[in-house]
């Protein structure tokens, strides 16, 4: 019996390459930290004592490396945030900071691209993030390094260019909240579970992008991921 049990198409199950390995990683949820640099926060005017909090995009939502992404709908304000990605291999509720890295399966390079316009909007109206943060192709991310690789990082540059000039560039000592501090918290809100990937903040320098740009992005020790903003779609 080959019949779908569906009653429409099935989604296909979004993924992500994995370095060196011929099998995918396959991606449940994407979750993103909100605030997680101070020079970003400073740069948005933001308060810093504040502690960093969560948000979500879709899974069908990730870009691979080499995408022409068309310049997205509504928007007049398309800003770049580089952020180092983190992907669970197992996960539960409640981790234990000391326990959190044991569930990492490794990491990689993700731009969590922003209506920004929109953003600024919805929270002057004190209305969900949605509409600036989650939309199609809004989440560019490179393969994977797995962590019994390349270990955990907790150093390195982490930068931005387009069209060859750096926008972005920091340091992933300069992170408020670690991995480890990251999945704990996450895990007091939802259950983590394989699949889950978390981009964890981007350092300042944040700007606008338009049709035709560029953007190459990396984190030293992880790898680099390169796409590119088309003309919006007619
Ligand atoms: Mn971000």
């Amino acid at each position: 019996m080959t019949a779908s049990n569906f009653v429409v198409p099935a989604p296909r199950q979004a993924s992500l390459p994995v370095t060196g390995e011929a099998g995918l990683f396959p991606v449940r949820r994407i979750w993103c930290v909100g605030r997680n640099y101070l020079e970003h926060i400073r740069e948005m005017g933001n308060d810093e004592r504040d502690p960093p909090f969560f948000f979500a995009k879709h899974a069908d939502m990730l870009a691979p490396e080499g995408a022409v992404i068309p310049y997205p709908q509504l928007t007049k304000d398309l800003h770049h945030e580089v952020e180092l990605v983190v992907a669970m291999k197992s996960g539960g509720i409640n981790i234990p900071v000391e326990k959190a890295l044991d569930h990492v399966y490794g990491y990689a390079v993700g731009i969590d691209l922003t209506r920004r316009d929109l953003q600024q909007a919805s929270r002057k109206k004190e209305r969900p993030w949605e509409i600036g943060k989650s939309f199609d192709q809004s989440a560019p991310c490179s393969a994977l390094q797995p962590a019994s690789k390349i270990g955990h990082p907790a150093k390195g540059k982490i930068w931005l260019s387009v069209n060859g000039a750096e926008r972005q560039k920091g340091d992933l000592t300069e992170l408020i909240w670690s991995v480890p501090e990251i999945i704990w918290k996450l895990s007091q809100q939802v259950e983590i579970g394989a699949g889950d990937i978390i981009l964890t903040g981007t350092p300042a320098g944040v700007a606008a992008l338009v049709p035709g740009d560029k953007i190459a992005c990396g984190v030293d020790g992880v790898g680099t991921l390169n796409v590119s903003i088309g003309e919006p779609r007619g």
